[in-house]
């Protein structure tokens, strides 16, 4: 008999066995059908000895003093600062859209911020209230940067035209008229020192815990007792789709070795107009990793595979609101996380969020 039974090991399901095995002493089995810890968030060493992110890249970065201080107690890190590019007409570009970018794209000399808001000015489409991601983006910077960085990317990220798109999607990578190229900008941006699955063993060793990989809920379900069940699959398998399927984007992910210390310059190079994939990833950049061998990952973004990215449409958000009212129904069921709350949570949020459900628990 558990007090828990967690479904899922990536940051929501282990935070909240970490939470609930260290603070109220209670005993936690915790599931995962696959087979290692983590999540989408699992790193491993390859073949060539390079520690590669297995479901994509993963950079940690936040604003919240409370996660951090919170992961520092199970990692200690390394900060690393990402900055990417983008490959558009033969050339590189920072990308998110600067006053550089914008001078070597339009061959022009901005020199202030005042200069690169006034050219904004001219460019930009006057539109108040932007209902897609097309009109966010023109009304910030106008056609010419979005046909060239923004419009065909998102036509392969999430195979639809950012006309089907909710504005936040396009709208969550700023424009600056400065000349910062960092890819974000939290206060804290760093890796796990050693890798995101050691973060994980040290988030999960308490001996209350018990750790069951290769284990699905549903084929385990009826053989288990617990009281309270913690889950963070999907909310419309939880329910035997019965409403119908939440869409999702997957990626298909492409490792090339390579025999050189490095590939490319950068952690991260997307390809909005060229290739069928949308980036190349060398994340020995962000991990630090000394090695004369490289490893690059190419992604390709498709409809079948791991359920990665919520699709960001009101259509999507509704059907999901008539599962979340049935799971609301069942009384020692909490769900939580990227796939149960439909919800495209960074790390840092998914880690805030499953702390404030812990906060709620009331055993
Ligand atoms: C390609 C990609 C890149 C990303 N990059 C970043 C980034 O750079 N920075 C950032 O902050 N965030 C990034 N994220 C987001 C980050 O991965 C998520 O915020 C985080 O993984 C969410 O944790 P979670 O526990 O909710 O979900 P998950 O990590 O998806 O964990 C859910 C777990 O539940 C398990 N599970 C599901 N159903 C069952 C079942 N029936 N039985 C047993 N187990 C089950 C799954 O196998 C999975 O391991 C990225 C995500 C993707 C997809």
């Amino acid at each position: 008999m558990y007090d828990f039974l967690i479904v899922g090991a990536g940051f929501a399901g282990s935070v909240l066995a970490e939470r609930i095995s260290s603070q109220l002493d209670k005993k936690v089995l915790i599931i995962d059908k696959r087979n290692h810890l983590g999540g989408n968030c699992y790193d491993y060493y390859n073949d060539i000895g390079i520690l590669v992110h297995k479901y994509g890249p993963h950079y940690f970065r936040t604003n919240s003093k409370k996660v951090y201080n919170y992961l520092s107690k199970f990692t200690k890190w390394r900060p690393y600062e990402y900055k990417i590019r983008t490959y558009v007409n033969g050339e590189l570009y920072p990308i998110p859209i600067n006053r550089e970018t914008l001078n070597k794209f339009f061959k022009i000399n901005l020199k202030t911020e005042k200069q690169a808001k006034e050219f904004l000015k001219k460019k930009r489409i006057d539109i108040e209230n932007p209902q897609n991601s097309e009109e966010e983006v023109i009304s910030k910077v106008g056609w010419e940067i979005y046909k060239k960085f923004f419009k065909n990317y998102t036509i392969k990220q999430w195979g639809l035209n950012p006309k089907q798109l909710d504005p936040s999607v396009c709208g969550r990578i700023p424009i600056r008229i400065n000349n910062d190229d960092r890819y974000f900008t939290d206060k804290i941006q760093a890796m796990p020192l050693n890798g995101y699955h050691e973060l994980f063993q040290n988030l999960l060793n308490n001996s209350n815990i018990k750790i069951k990989l290769n284990t699905n809920y549903w084929k385990i379900k009826n053989k288990i007792k617990y009281k309270y069940l913690i889950y963070t699959g999907r909310i419309d398998e939880f329910f035997n789709y019965k409403y119908g399927k939440l869409p999702y984007r997957s990626l298909r992910f492409k490792h090339e070795n390579y025999d050189k210390e490095y590939y490319q310059d950068w952690v991260q190079i997307n390809y909005p107009n060229n290739y069928e994939f949308t980036r190349i990833i060398e994340i020995k950049h962000a991990t630090g990793q000394k090695n004369s061998k490289t490893t690059i990952v190419k992604e390709f973004p498709c409809t079948n595979g791991k359920p990665f990215y919520p699709i960001p449409r009101n259509i999507n958000y509704r059907l999901f609101e008539m599962y979340k009212k049935e799971a609301d129904k069942i009384k020692n069921l909490i769900i939580v996380g990227r796939l149960a709350q439909y919800k495209y949570y960074n790390m840092d949020q998914v880690i805030e969020e499953s702390l404030r459900v812990f906060e709620n628990i009331n055993y």
